[in-house]
């Protein structure tokens, strides 16, 4: 059976992948375009943690993170429209022109249905959030961010489906399988099922869900692979009006804290004001997560902090290290652990009955009291403590007795390897975008750098490289 030919093949259907073929499909409508997806399509799709009827059910086929849409779908939909948030991307093409791909993504997700409101615009009241954290040895980054939602971001990127639908060729429920490469050169990839697509230039765009696949392929294929760092903490849940004052000027606070005892890098990360605390099944570990939906509503925030470490040589598993973390929380907790901060700073579990003595109540409903003082690493436990003591001088009450930890949350940051400032690899046609490739970490970078693939094949395209 002879292999069918493409001019360009896109591994992925997630925003790195989806952007790189609306690019391809604007610029160039008569190239033959196909997207290759491991999940089913949009509509297919349904997380049991959508109806929130139940918790993840750890589903052999994680429609949470596999899709159309990838990771993005169920996402929070929130566009972090600050070059210093949500990833890499500015080390290959430049601070300038990073801010120009954001202001164009997130053009882009405005056409396909966006809301028009940006919270945390550069303010005098920001201004002055950001003098008072000054004052406390914290820094507050400007992160502009335009909050679609989790259920509206769902309908934007069906709406994106719709669009490309007839302009290229998609495949569902079918992996890729392995890269094809000839001297140096890639000639298309190999699907789980065995079939071979033929193509000049692939864009792999495989997300956390395949980053471990395109980390065994750049392995087999003797691409450079470059030290990832781990991000290790908490989840912290707190009456919403605790924070009410950053977040309803900033939104997401980005807030970031040098401890004094390890000179450790501690930030607040993904803040829900007024949402819920979720678990997370990461591949056959329980990690927890935090969700802010735009039609529902709780009385508390919740956001992660996180303790950044990069292991130096000869220890290069930073994946494996946080996973025996959470393995730990999974193993004591049966899943996911809550304690109170006050039973922490005492010495002593939380129990349901302390809990629920507690001023706060959890909006995980399955996590088991506990006491994460078992979990975490003396170091990390101490830099989240000091943390919570800075973060209570510009906002009092966050180092309450009843404020709730879960743990753990953990972030793992795909394997980097050696791009071209246009993200193709050492590979000559092979292009790696998005999170999986460890160029992003959120929505409009995964986007921005599906828009960079794209700009450059299709200007040899056009040049007839
Ligand atoms: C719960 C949650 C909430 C989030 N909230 C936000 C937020 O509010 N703001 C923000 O900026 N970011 C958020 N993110 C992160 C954001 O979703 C990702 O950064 C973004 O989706 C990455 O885009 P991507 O295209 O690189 O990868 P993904 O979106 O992960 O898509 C990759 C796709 O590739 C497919 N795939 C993997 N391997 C293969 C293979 N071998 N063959 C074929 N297909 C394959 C996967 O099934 C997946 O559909 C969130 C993520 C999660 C999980």
């Amino acid at each position: 059976m002879s292999a069918e030919r493409f001019d360009v093949i896109i591994v992925g259907a997630g925003p790195a992948g989806i952007f790189t073929a609306l690019e391809l499909t604007q610029k160039h409508p008569a190239l033959r375009i196909l997207m290759i997806e491991k999940g089913r399509s949009i509509e297919e799709r349904v997380c049991p943690l959508k109806t929130k009827a139940v918790s993840c059910l750890a589903c052999p086929e994680c429609a949470l993170l596999s899709g159309w849409g990838g990771a993005g779908a169920y996402s929070d939909g929130k566009l972090s429209l600050s070059r210093f948030v949500g990833g890499n991307l500015a080390r290959y093409v430049g601070d300038a022109a990073l801010d120009s791909l954001i202001h164009e993504a997130d053009e882009t997700y405005i056409k396909f249905g966006a809301p028009g409101v940006v919270h945390g615009e550069p303010d005098d009241r920001l201004r002055a959030l950001q003098d008072m954290a000054a004052r406390n040895e914290l820094t507050l980054v400007a992160s502009p961010v335009r909050h679609i939602g989790t259920d509206v971001c769902f309908d934007v990127l069906t709406r994106m489906k719709e669009h490309l639908s007839g302009r290229v060729e998609m495949l569902f429920r079918c992996g890729a399988a392995s890269i094809i490469v000839k001297d140096g050169r890639t000639q298309g990839v190999e699907t789980c099922d065995g079939r071979r697509f033929i193509a000049d230039y692939v864009v792999l765009a495989p997300g956390r869900e395949g980053s471990r696949w395109l980390d065994d392929e750049a392995a087999r294929l003797g691409l450079t692979r470059l030290t990832n760092p781990v991000d290790i903490g908490v989840r912290v849940e707190l009456p919403a009006a605790v924070m009410e004052h950053l977040t309803s000027v900033t939104y997401e606070p980005k807030l970031i804290y040098r401890t004094r005892r390890f000179d450790d890098q501690v930030r607040t990360f993904c803040v829900n004001p007024y949402g819920e605390v979720v678990k997370e099944h990461l591949k056959d570990v329980w990690t927890v997560n935090g969700h802010s939906y735009a039609g529902r509503t709780s009385d508390n925030t919740n956001f992660a902090l996180l303790v950044s470490t990069t292991f130096t040589e000869p220890f290069d598993e930073p994946i494996q290290y946080g996973r025996h973390i959470a393995q730990l929380a999974n193993f004591l907790g049966r899943g996911v652990i809550v304690q109170r901060l006050g039973d922490l700073q005492h010495g002593r579990r939380s129990t349901q009955e302390r809990i629920d003595r507690g001023l706060v109540r959890p909006t995980l409903l399955d996590a088991t009291p506990g006491d994460l003082s078992f979990v975490l690493p003396y170091r990390h436990l101490a830099d989240i403590m000091e943390m919570l003591e800075a973060l209570d001088r510009i906002a009092p009450g966050v180092n309450s007795r009843h404020t709730l930890l879960y743990g753990v949350e953990v972030k793992f940051y795909s394997r980097q390897f050696r791009l071209s400032e246009s993200l193709e690899t050492e590979v000559a046609g092979l292009f790696a975008a998005g999170d999986g490739a460890g160029v992003s970490r959120g929505l409009i970078q995964a986007s921005a750098s599906g828009l960079v693939a794209a700009r450059e094949i299709m200007g040899r395209v056009v040049d007839g490289d």
